[in-house]
């Protein structure tokens, strides 16, 4: 009989293998572009070979260029043909994610690890990894993430003597909860870590007294969040003693890094990943993203998916994950802005440096019953959201004005039936703002599309709108 939660997929051959290679190449360049070739060829010959969808619309390439970019939107729809392993099915991975108490078990039989995100683009994805991605990322957290602390010492090894607390979205099968889940369950536990998990659902100031009990020395989050608890920690009602923080997930600002290292007195760490491909970049002693050249291949393209030079900012991303041969993802289009920076980092590394624009928001300030403002995280409501309601494809614009908040709801085209879509949304809305004790914000419904930037044509799903705005909105009931 097979075990009720069986272990997440760890092998440790694999994982000295990927450890050594990643090791090896950060330290001598040459053999970080020998195994990027050898990487990208045994995965596209694992797609050709052993994934019907990527072997139908490719036919006979071989090159890297005559695969055709791809999204999520196609890769979800042909879900039983996309992997290279027949077993893994929409049917069995819809079981599967139903099931909350399953968050980091491994997945038929534990031979894998499946995550979903729901992302900007209106689709949710599933995205299944082996032991060999996992020991990919493993090796490039440990190495690169965790080892090149700059002026601190490294947190060393696992940073065994820490502890962690990771505060993120939980109440889903998302990759952060699912990774530190499956961290929690696979080290032995005399060497365990001590790992808290946080829900950022929750009202901020629970979130802030979840973090004080468990007194963290590594806070893991999002930008949002920490930009939210620094002023927590200036007052002293935190009293963290923090040794770092590690952001990841939305974009940090120089702003919010400032903020947050004065607030809290220790170095931020910014990473740059996604559910699709979760370790992509990471962040030197300098304050540069590097890119993991050996185990993924970016392409930052225009709007017509042709690529940029060097310098110029991305209309969108391309991204090939080398450590996934089950799940292939080969010029996956991502929708992140990416800047190639030409010439040498300062730390010495030869991986390629990039700037990247990706997923952010305004952090709205709503008044509580005693007309206290409350932090409501862009993260947290989209969550609410997408889970409470089933949407995904909405812009929450937040009006203040003199007799209160209103929060306009504005829908993507895609979306068949707006009102009834709108009638979950603000179900879910005030379901969550209940729980943080926001009870007079309303919703409003626009029928007119989301508002892009115009500078940048990127859409951010929750924004904080002028004062004194709201106008031309049709309330519903
Ligand atoms: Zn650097």
């Amino acid at each position: 009989m097979s075990p009720v939660h069986p272990s997440p997929p760890f092998d440790p051959w694999l994982w000295v293998r990927a450890w050594n290679e990643t090791w090896l190449a950060g330290a001598w360049p040459p053999l970080s572009c020998s195994l990027r070739a050898q990487r990208l060829a045994a995965l596209l010959g694992a797609a050709r070979r052993g994934s019907p969808l990527y072997r139908r619309r490719s036919g006979g390439a071989h090159a890297f260029e005559d695969f055709a970019p791809i999204d999520k939107c196609e890769l979800m729809q042909g879900f039983d043909d996309w992997a290279t392993d027949r077993r893994i099915t929409r049917a069995a991975a819809e079981a599967f994610l139903a099931d909350a108490k399953t968050v980091g078990d491994g997945w038929l039989g534990g031979d894998y690890l499946l995550w979903s995100s729901s992302g900007t683009s209106g689709v949710p994805g599933w995205f299944v990894q082996d032991a060999a991605s996992l020991a990919a990322y493993d090796a490039i957290d440990a190495l690169r993430m965790r080892g090149a602390a700059p002026a601190q010492p490294a947190l060393g090894l696992w940073g065994l003597d820490h502890r962690f607390a990771f505060v993120g979205a939980c109440g889903g099968h998302f990759a952060g909860v699912v990774s530190m889940e499956r961290l929690r369950r696979i080290v032995p536990a005399p060497l365990q870590p001590r790992i808290a998990i946080i829900s950022v659902l929750q009202p901020l100031r629970d979130v802030a007294t979840q973090v004080k009990q468990f007194s963290p020395t590594v806070l893991i989050t999002y930008p949002s969040v920490a930009e939210a608890l620094a002023p927590l920690q200036r007052a002293g009602a935190l009293a963290l003693r923090l040794h770092e923080i590690w952001v990841g997930g939305e974009q940090l600002s120089s702003a919010q890094r400032e903020e947050v290292q004065s607030a809290f007195g220790c170095t931020v760490r910014n990473s740059y990943g996604a559910s699709e491909c979760f370790s992509i970049a990471w962040e030197c002693g300098q304050g540069q993203l590097h890119l993991n050249d050996d185990w993924v291949v970016l392409e930052p393209v225009d709007e017509h998916l042709r690529p940029v030079p060097p310098g110029t900012l991305s209309h969108t991303t391309l991204v090939t994950n080398l450590a996934n041969r089950i799940q292939p993802i080969i010029r996956y289009q991502l929708d992140d802005r990416v800047r190639v920076l030409p010439g040498r980092c300062r730390c010495g590394s030869t991986f390629t440096r990039v700037e990247v624009e990706g997923r952010s928001g305004d952090t709205l300030h709503l008044p509580d019953t005693r007309r206290q403002p409350v932090a409501i995280l862009p993260l947290a409501l989209e969550t609410a959201i997408e889970e409470g309601a089933r949407v995904t494809q909405f812009q929450v614009i937040d009006h203040a004005r003199r007799g209160g908040h209103t929060l306009e709801l504005r829908f993507e085209p895609a979306v068949t039936d707006p009102a009834a879509a709108f009638a979950r949304c603000q179900a879910a809305i005030g379901h969550y703002l209940a729980a943080q004790g926001v009870t007079s914000t309303r919703c409003s419904f626009c029928a007119e599309p989301p508002r892009r930037e115009a500078a940048s044509g990127k859409l951010r799903r929750v924004v904080q709108g002028p004062a004194g705005g709201a106008r031309a909105t049709r309330r519903a009931a």
